[in-house]
């Protein structure tokens, strides 16, 4: 049982409650201001050796409905890795990998993909659609820790670090497997934007009555968002583990309020 008082980015114990939702309460860190809520998925999700699928007809349709959308999104992302390196015959991993999508588009421009992905729903998905192979061990696990450290020209981890239970060791992993002069893009909301700064200010306006857009971007429920990170929080992050931060693309303001980041291992 994690004690939330330990804050999940410094580690110190001056997490306190802070924001008390319907399901869920957020903790802040007076020492670092970290924000994060009293929940962990467990993992892993799934009993090792249940082959049986979730993936009826029903959700088929409601994952394949969803990609036009992602998709959109992904292109964007994929242009942006495209500018920095070419990836034939690169080796890249794409971390929370979905329905596999971007390890497609991957694929698609020559590159040689790898891609985790928890949720065996999705990887029955992938598999089935896209005919890839996604992985269900997390980036933390021995399968890549030794299996393929300094193995990757690319990791991406694409709205990723908002759902993990521990984002500074999904980091500090990915590190790992980055070989030296290789790559990390990675996007996460943005939690001094506007609209969550509006969401505190309501709370403690209203006595914690209205929590405006609080509520709605945090959830218990799995793989939903646990965290959020500032700026310059993230950034502090990426630089301590040893990344240097190549181009960071943010804004304050909605549809853009989020971090997107391009770092370099050394
Ligand atoms: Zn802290």
């Amino acid at each position: 049982m994690y004690d939330f008082s330990r804050c999940k980015l410094c580690a110190t114990n001056a997490a306190r409650p802070t924001y008390k939702l319907k399901k869920t309460t957020v903790y802040a860190c007076a020492a670092c201001g970290f924000h994060f809520i009293d929940h962990l998925d467990s993992m892993p999700s799934e009993t090792p050796g249940d082959t049986r699928s979730a993936l009826d007809q029903k959700a088929w349709d409601y994952i394949e409905g969803m990609l036009p959308a992602n998709g959109k999104q992904l292109r964007k992302n994929l242009h942006l890795v495209k500018r920095h390196l070419s990836l034939s015959g690169s080796h890249c991993l794409d971390i929370g990998a979905g329905a596999g999508l971007f390890a497609h588009l991957l694929a698609e421009a020559g590159a040689s993909v790898h891609g985790i992905e928890p949720q065996g729903i999705f990887r029955e998905f992938a598999q089935r659609k896209f005919g890839i192979e996604l992985n269900g061990e997390t980036i933390d696990d021995r399968h890549w820790q030794e299996g393929y450290a300094g193995f990757f020209d690319v990791v991406t981890i694409w709205d990723v670090l908002e759902h993990v239970n521990f984002p500074a060791e999904t980091l500090r992993s990915a590190y790992n497997v980055i070989k030296p002069g290789g790559w990390l893009f990675l996007d996460t909301p943005r939690r001094d934007a506007l609209f969550y700064r509006v969401g505190e200010w309501s709370y403690r306006a209203s006595g914690g009555a209205n929590p405006l857009f609080l509520e709605s971007l945090y959830s218990p429920l799995p793989f939903r968002h646990k965290q959020m990170f500032t700026l310059r929080q993230l950034l502090q992050l990426v630089e301590s583990i040893g990344f240097s931060v190549v181009r960071v693309h943010s804004s304050l303001l909605p549809p853009h309020n989020k971090i997107v980041l391009v770092c370099r291992k050394p």
